[in-house]
């Protein structure tokens, strides 16, 4: 124990201070020419009538607010000199805060509360847990640590706070009218727990307008028109314990994440409270979120899903080979196109990188089955080659070796040809069916294996090559030719040395070939309509989800400012606040993102439920893709406000509300 001693340096210093309020009615000098010296270990109390400054005063004196004029030192260090976060480390390191209105956080519970400032000084979960446990049980709340402020009595609801004020230390205790709220036993607990504090050896400064209450201090000091107007000074025989700080947080680069950490999960805590205490509010400003993300994630599904089309079925339906045919859209009136001869074929196969080159024997044909009928295409293929046109068997046998040499009157339908000929219901194998005269058995039905199938716009009949050249007579020329490549050839150069070929032999240009080129592009063409479309309502979409974000966000702050003091009085950082802003912001993102993710996902099931070409997929790609998305919305559109909070100055934010 100490007793008064001039040779002590005083813990705070007020030297000339002074501070004024512009209001709309002129200047109000709240507090003028104020010098106090308060030593480490007294217990003072600040005597006015309302309105004589003590509030100001107390607000400069734990660094919420700065002076106008004068000097304040805190141990000695000029607190003019220090900026935001040096000011919140001194309030965090060496102020406990007790206010009359108790300033608790309301959705969270005791021990959240008391924990609160501990989590800004990097404390440990497990040593901030313990510490907050004894300090409630302490002031009598052992059993109440997962009770809401609301659920607590006035009396309770100021012992939390002063749990609170001791969480990181308190070394130096302001309170703020402290039993103002109080009924009159509570105040005398009250009064009690600040002289027990005062003899374990903290600085206690409390404000009071009450005269009975500042008797119970040792020194009091008395103001009046912001000027002090009686200060009796520390009593010579008074005692002042000495002050034995709480070990302090480790420092360093993994107490640094830690602290990043509990900082992190706290403002997810609190974003998650806050999305669900306004649901209806959070969902409406979610919704444009949720469809742009929606349309993102189906952008990727769709590219993916076309993707694996092209790879799969039409490359490997079309690899390698290179389809001619006669005729050209450019040719001049009255041009005859040549149909394709032996002469062509042989040209073709001397190309470098052809391997092989077949005519496909093709031809139009009148169909009739009983009443129904219609024109096709027919085509004579050898043994295999409906296979290597990317059609497979549905139902029946394919044509044989043995009806080729025997030139049997088998016929394999494609779909479209089947339904012409045959009601739905009515089966096709075994029957027969006329092509011009001549009757031919239905042994096979076939159909495109793949999303896209070259020529499907057309009935299509198959007949052994034999059978059409032979039987089917007339149509013997040759209109289409396949063209084998080697491996690994580029089809681009091979289709233009095969275009001087043929031009020198027709003389003209009047063939044209089927690129499989052109038909990615006719798919897509197709798809990239969609994905533009789709882009379009992602872009605007997120574009008003994310003001929609930043609306709700600064709505936020506006409401939470009187919890944005708090935070800043037990010593948050700027830093600190903006992040839990901004984490807000992202989770708020990130919901509506998920909700946007579960929209494509339904999508994609009903779009596979309703066809069978495209397969979609919602992949883990897709998944980052729309995390990531609305996490850049949430930062992007989260920022302004979150800097709006973090530059917020602490009393102003206390005085809020
Ligand atoms: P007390 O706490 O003793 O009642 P305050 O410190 O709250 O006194 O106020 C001192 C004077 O400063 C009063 O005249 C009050 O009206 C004025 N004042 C306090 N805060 C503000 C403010 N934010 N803006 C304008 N005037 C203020
Ligand atoms: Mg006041």
């Amino acid at each position: 124990m100490l007793t008064a001693n001039a040779s002590v340096l005083p813990l705070l210093q007020l030297r000339g201070v002074g501070r004024r309020y512009d209001t709309g009615g002129g200047t109000v000098h709240a507090l003028q020419g104020i010098d106090i010296d308060v030593l480490p270990g007294e217990m003072l109390a600040i005597m006015g009538a309302s309105g004589s400054g003590k509030s100001t005063l107390m607000n400069v004196l734990g660094c919420l607010d700065v002076p106008d004029s004068g000097s304040y030192r805190v141990a000695g260090q000029a607190t003019s000199e220090l900026g935001p976060d040096e000011l919140a480390a001194l309030r965090r390191e060496r102020f406990g805060f007790i206010f009359q209105r108790y300033h608790l956080l309301a959705h969270q519970d005791a021990m959240a509360n008391v924990e609160m400032p501990a989590i800004y000084a990097g404390l440990g979960g497990a040593q901030r847990r313990s510490r907050a446990t004894a300090l409630l049980q302490r002031l009598g709340l052992g059993e109440r640590s997962t009770h809401k402020p609301n659920a607590l009595s006035g009396g309770q609801q100021q012992r939390v706070s002063i749990a609170r004020a001791l969480m990181n230390g308190g070394e130096i205790i302001l309170a703020d009218e402290p039993t103002g709220a109080l009924d009159s036993a509570s105040g005398r607990e009250m009064m009690a727990v600040l002289h027990e504090l005062h003899d374990r050896g903290h600085t206690v400064i409390l404000v009071t307008h009450d005269a009975q209450v500042a008797a119970h201090a040792p020194r009091v000091v008395e103001l009046s028109d912001g000027r002090v107007l009686r200060d009796t000074g520390w009593p010579a025989d008074a005692p002042r314990a000495t002050f034995s700080a709480p070990a302090a947080p480790a420092t360093g680069l993994w107490p640094g994440l830690r602290r990043r950490l509990a900082q992190f999960t706290d403002a997810l805590q609190m974003a998650v409270d806050s999305l669900r205490g306004h649901r209806l509010r959070s969902a409406l400003s979610m919704l444009g979120i949720s469809i742009g993300i929606a349309a993102v994630v189906s952008i990727v599904t769709l590219s993916d899903a076309v993707r694996v089309v092209v790879d799969n079925k039409l490359r490997g339906m079309m690899s390698n080979r290179v389809i001619l045919f006669r005729g050209h859209p450019n040719m001049p009136p009255g041009m005859v196109a040549h149909p394709f001869s032996p002469a062509d074929v042989a040209a073709l196969r001397g190309i470098d990188g052809v391997r092989d080159v077949s005519a496909d024997l093709e031809s139009d044909v009148a169909a009739r089955h009983g009443n129904r009928a219609g024109q096709m295409s027919l085509f004579g293929v050898r043994p295999g080659e409906v296979e290597r046109m990317g059609l497979k068997l549905t139902d029946g046998r394919l044509l044989t070796e043995l009806d080729a040499s025997h030139q049997a009157q088998f016929a394999l339908l494609d779909v479209k040809a089947r339904d012409r000929l045959f009601a739905p219901g009515v089966p096709a194998l075994g029957q027969t069916i006329l092509l011009g005269p001549l009757p031919f058995t239905v042994v096979g039905l076939v159909k495109t294996d793949g999303a896209v199938g070259v020529g499907d716009w057309r009935d299509r009949v198959f007949i052994p090559v034999d059978t059409f050249t032979l039987k089917m007579s007339g149509r013997r020329d040759v209109e289409k030719l396949n063209l084998y490549m080697r491996e690994g050839v580029d089809p681009q150069p091979l289709r233009a040395q095969a275009t001087q070929v043929l031009k020198v032999l027709h003389g003209q240009e009047d063939f044209n070939f089927f690129s499989l080129d052109d038909e990615f592009k006719k798919v897509e063409g197709v798809t990239l309509m969609l994905k533009l479309v789709l882009s379009a309502i992602a872009g605007i979409s997120l574009l008003v989800g994310g003001v929609g974000v930043m609306n709700i966000m600064l709505v936020a702050v506006s409401e939470r400012t009187p919890e944005i003091g708090i935070r800043m009085a037990v010593g948050a950082r700027q830093g600190d606040v903006q992040m839990q802003f901004l984490i807000e912001a992202v989770v708020l993102c990130a919901a509506g993102g998920l909700v946007g993710v579960a929209i494509s996902w339904l999508a994609a099931t009903a779009v596979n439920a309703a066809q069978h070409d495209l397969h979609m997929v919602v992949s883990w790609a897709a998944l980052s893709v729309a995390f990531a998305v609305s996490s850049a919305i949430g930062i992007v559109f989260g920022f302004m406000p979150a800097r709006q909070a973090s530059h917020l100055s602490p009393v102003r934010a206390l005085a809020r509300e």
